[in-house]
């Protein structure tokens, strides 16, 4: 394709990752073109939308030549190369820097790729950098991140969800079409509801965890966000699949999500609404859009019943005792001997007093906080009454999905009980935060599937909505399936993509820091 300047760089940005991978293959387009020019676009509006905490220019223009190269070899082409990526800080590279959004990890190069890292690579995914994220992961917003807040490309004021919310960010703002996140309590499907793309949470096991660093191993999924279905679909793909370095890794073949997203058919699927999370207490246009998306999918033939969950109500809860449970073991790593951070070592210190001072320093608000609660919930004394009566409420929610699995095939919720709040709005009010995951965290606790895909805009702000479409474990396909045909049919009705709907970056009223 001839260089067409400024515009023809703009529709490149514009493309799905399955345009661009099929443009690339055929020759229409380099590589490289299509690297250049979101990197252009990443200096153009990461100003003002933060997404990137390290972009990688000269790292993405080679893996694209390397590309260019191996077409013009007539090497065979895997179903992603060419195509640019948002990589989430939280997943090591040798290449480039690891912070997880924490001062303490300021300075650490990791000495290894994580799988999903490698897999990316091998298979022609150009990685562009590394995205902004709550600290360690933990978050609903990006503001715990010690780098400052990413900012939601619909409205800058605006959080983008966290806790992968630079890589939601990203593929809102068109500086990338892929990226990957990771899903904890929600970290992946909230990003993608409030800022308008799609985010899907593989069943656990279904992507490694090697190289991802660990807030809580039981829960932690990388998986994919992108702007339509069969995108997140082809990079779940790539990304997924059996790991023998990753000993929670499920040794099974990865569901056909590709074939699932191109079936767009509901007709006979049954549907479950959760009674329990249909009640009051989240926003109007949150559940007028919900109601529409249930109704929308009874149109296309599902057949919709109400299923009873006695047990989501403590979700909540039991995933504040498990997750900074876990999450207080696994951050002991950071002793200020292994990685990064050093604090107060003048000769004179002993070896306790540096790693108490480079924790104070090195870990924000946030993080102490999980580490107090999950030590105290593991303590001798305390251990059965919290973190053996949470994992007990674990097990019930999972006998839940069990048995409302026999009655449905799929059960739906909206992804989030609001659209994007203002930066600022909960910072100092961490119960608020944590019930953006409301909805999400079930999912994670009985580690199964589930996806969020758009269902409109909330007519009171003109922001966002998504809808959660839950499915067993190792059926992700059929999270895929619905997800594709609510898209489709509400393309349709909206003579477009969702993100279509959003103001041109820079000429948002009232935008800016
Ligand atoms: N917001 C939730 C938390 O802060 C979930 C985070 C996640 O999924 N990583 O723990």
């Amino acid at each position: 394709m001839a260089a067409g300047g400024a515009g023809m760089a703009r529709e490149l940005t514009r493309l799905t990752a399955a345009e661009i991978a099929a443009a690339v293959a055929a020759g229409d387009v380099s590589a490289v073109e299509v690297a250049q020019a979101h990197l252009d676009r990443i200096v153009a509006v990461d100003p003002d939308v933060r997404a990137f905490l390290h972009v990688a220019g000269i790292g993405a223009l080679a893996a694209a030549e390397d590309v260019d190269r191996k077409r013009a070899a007539g090497e065979p082409l895997g179903p992603l190369a060419g195509v640019p990526l948002a990589l989430k800080d939280v997943m090591t590279t040798t290449d480039m820097p690891t912070t997880c959004g924490s001062k303490i990890l300021d300075g650490w190069r990791p000495p290894y790729d994580a799988t999903v890292t490698r897999r990316l690579r091998d298979a022609g995914v150009v990685i562009l950098g590394k995205t902004n994220m709550d600290e360690f992961a933990m978050g609903s917003s990006t503001e715990n991140s010690a780098y400052g807040p990413s900012h939601n490309p619909w409205d800058l004021t605006r959080i983008p969800g966290g806790s992968s919310g630079g890589s939601s960010a990203a593929v809102a703002a068109y500086e990338a079409p892929l990226a990957i996140g990771t899903d904890t309590g929600g970290s992946i499907r909230q990003p993608a509801a409030v800022c308008g793309i799609v985010g899907m949470k593989p069943t656990y096991g279904g992507s490694s965890r090697y190289g991802l660093v660990a807030f809580a191993s039981s829960l932690d999924t990388p998986g994919p966000l992108a702007r339509t279905v069969l995108d997140a679909a082809l990079l779940h793909e790539v990304m997924s699949g059996h790991d023998p370095r990753d000993s929670t890794s499920v040794d099974a073949p990865v569901p056909p999500v590709v074939a699932a997203a191109r079936h767009a058919d509901v007709s006979g699927l049954r549907v479950g609404v959760v009674t329990e999370f249909s009640g009051g207490g989240y926003q109007s246009g949150v559940r007028a859009r919900f109601t529409e998306a249930v109704e929308l999918l009874e149109s296309l033939g599902a057949k919709v019943v109400e299923v009873s969950c006695p047990h989501f109500s403590y979700a909540l809860p039991a995933y504040y005792l498990i997750a900074p449970s876990e999450c207080s073991s696994n951050l002991a790593r950071f002793d200020a001997m292994r990685f990064g951070l050093r604090a107060g070592d003048d000769g004179t210190r002993s070896a306790d007093e540096v790693m108490s001072l480079t924790r104070e320093a090195g870990f924000g608000a946030e993080v102490k906080r999980r580490i107090m609660l999950g030590t105290y919930a593991l303590s001798s004394g305390y251990y059965d009454a919290y973190y053996g009566k949470a994992q007990q409420v674990r097990t019930l929610i999972t006998r839940d999905f069990d048995a409302a699995f026999e009655q449905v095939d799929v059960l739906v919720s909206p992804t989030t009980p609001t659209t994007a709040f203002p930066i600022g709005e909960r910072a100092d009010d961490p119960m608020a935060m944590y019930l953006a995951d409301l909805f999400t965290i079930p999912s994670d606790l009985a580690g199964n599937a589930a996806i969020s895909v758009p269902c409109g805009l909330a007519p009171e702000d003109g922001l966002p909505v998504g809808l959660q479409i839950m499915a067993p474990a190792l059926a992700d396909d059929r999270s895929y399936r619905v997800a594709a045909a609510v898209e489709a049919a509400l393309q349709e009705r909206w003579g477009g993509p969702l993100l279509a709907q959003a103001g041109e970056l820079g000429e948002q009223a009232g935008g800016g820091r």
